[in-house]
């Protein structure tokens, strides 16, 4: 049964929330950034002495950073979080010399917000990009701001729509590969990006990284979002005797079908799923070579995770964006420190949010604890730390009854503590409490005998959403993204937009 309403509200501050002060505008280096010109450049340009040069070389203090987001990843399809099929041998080699984070979660269910949170350092409603068409105000610093002001060569390259500057989470990338992601209008999902992702990380790391400056290289791996169409061989490398064949290209009628949907039809699905994630691993291993033989992977922290996980209608939905559930939230985190040569493992509850001061903790910067994240690197993020979710859906779903169509809104929130997680739907107000230890999957919601728990954990939910709430003023709201036409396609075929 669930947590009804009628807890009592409580409010106060919350103690383990670190709210640094944050410049509301940006210093004169993003202006800098945005001409595109090196730094260096400049202050020659300008006839001054550069101050504090970047060291020319990569080093252990001061590593190349490579992060690595693939699409719809739940962690546990991923071989080393204990996946049977063999999907992943190139990120399992990866993490054979890497920390395995085995507890690690998205601060959302889907793409957009999610690397918002990522680039700042911030849950969603301090960063306020949650809806399609926000744009990331100008006024926040992300990760990529931050290490050209350590000097370094920061570029990006991206498979999917949702990472395009359109949406401004390219501040701070002096190269900014969009090139795949824009291929072709309303095949988004259709696109197979791959072997595009391949030449572009390849035409970086070979010809535009700057020898002179340790970089910073982030790359958006798109294929293993839905349609589930990959290419032969993985189209039938997993498909069991078992599997009934069904049509993974049309997102729509499969949604629909719900809990109608055959085991068997649910197990092609699946393999179909793990197909892609075969394809774009065999790709990763692609690049650890090419890493090697340029001699950078031991001198490169790698850091590889997902934006979000995927849902098979274990709560009623195919897909993401759809609820705060623990197969949306998942992902993998790997982390290789500069010449890491043993796996291990960290059973920390951590948050895509730690990334930012991980980030620039392996960049050598005393970058400080921001906004509840905590770098992986060091001691902090214990179990005693919450970690937060929120999510606000915006579907336009056909009633199966009526044939009607409604608008699916929704704002979701949640907070992990301890063993305990607490969901909280806002325009319902729907509450539910689960112990994730013993439920991992979240099925059976805890019931009245567990009421002390759901108050507690509701007092510092509602203590974090005020003080977000007061965070995000420390910052100017920019405009919304203004769409191409083409791009309104692209993004209306999924049904992000409205
Ligand atoms: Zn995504």
């Amino acid at each position: 049964m669930c947590v009804q309403n009628g807890l009592p509200v409580a409010r106060r501050p919350l103690r383990v929330l670190r709210l640094c002060g944050m410049l509301m505008f940006k210093p004169i280096l993003s202006w800098r950034i945005r001409t595109g010109l090196p730094l260096v450049l400049l202050a020659v340009a300008s006839g001054c002495e550069p101050e504090n040069a970047p060291d020319p070389t990569a080093s252990a203090d001061r590593p190349n950073i490579i992060l690595l987001t693939i699409e719809s990843l739940r962690a546990d399809h991923v071989g080393c979080y204990g996946y049977q099929r063999d999907t992943t041998p190139s990120i399992d080699a990866l993490a054979s010399e890497s920390t395995v984070y085995e507890q690690a979660y998205s601060t959302t269910s889907w793409t957009l917000t999610s690397h918002a949170s990522m680039f700042t350092g911030l849950y969603p409603s301090a960063h306020r990009v949650i809806l399609p068409q926000d744009r990331l105000s100008d006024a926040y610093s992300t990760i990529a701001e931050r290490l050209v002001g350590e000097g370094y060569h920061c570029a990006g390259v991206i498979g999917g729509p949702y990472l395009r500057s359109t949406f401004n989470l390219n501040q701070g990338f002096e190269y900014y590969d969009e090139s795949v992601a824009a291929l072709t209008n309303e095949q988004a999902h259709r696109d197979v990006t791959n072997p595009q992702m391949a030449e572009a990380m390849e035409r970086f790391l070979r010809q535009e990284r700057d020898p002179d400056r340790p970089f910073f290289l982030f790359a958006y791996y798109w294929d293993v979002h839905f349609d589930f169409i990959p290419p032969p061989p993985y189209d039938t490398m997993f498909v069991t005797p078992a599997a009934q064949p069904i049509e993974s290209v049309q997102f729509g009628p499969l949604v629909a079908l719900g809990r109608d949907i055959s085991a068997a039809q649910l197990a092609y699905l699946v393999a179909q799923y793990d197909g892609e994630i075969r394809c774009t691993d065999d790709y990763l291993g692609q690049l650890w070579a090419l890493l090697r033989e340029l001699n950078l992977w031991d001198n490169t922290a790698i850091i590889l995770t997902a934006d979000h996980g995927e849902q098979f209608f274990e709560h009623s939905y195919l897909g993401h964006k759809h609820d705060l559930y623990v197969e949306s939230l998942h992902v993998p985190l790997i982390v290789k420190r500069p010449g890491q040569k043993e796996g291990s493992t960290d059973r920390r509850v951590v948050n895509l949010v730690d990334l930012y001061p991980t980030i620039l903790d392996l960049a050598g910067s005393q970058g400080e604890s921001l906004h509840g994240g905590w770098s992986l690197l060091g001691e902090g993020a214990g179990d005693d730390r919450p970690v937060f979710f929120e999510l606000t859906t915006t579907w336009t779903v056909t009633d199966r009854q009526t044939g009607e169509k409604r608008h699916d809104s929704d704002e979701w929130v949640a907070i992990r503590l301890g063993s305990h997680k607490l969901l909280h739907v806002l325009e319902t107000n729907f509450w539910q409490l689960y112990d994730v230890i013993a439920d991992p999957g979240e099925k059976n919601p805890l019931g009245s005998a567990h009421h002390e728990t759901a108050v507690r954990l509701r007092e510092r939910l509602d203590g974090w959403r005020e003080a977000m709430k007061a965070l995000s003023s420390k910052w100017l709201q920019g405009p919304k993204a203004r769409l191409s036409p083409e791009e309104e396609r692209r993004l209306r075929s999924p049904g992000y937009l409205q």
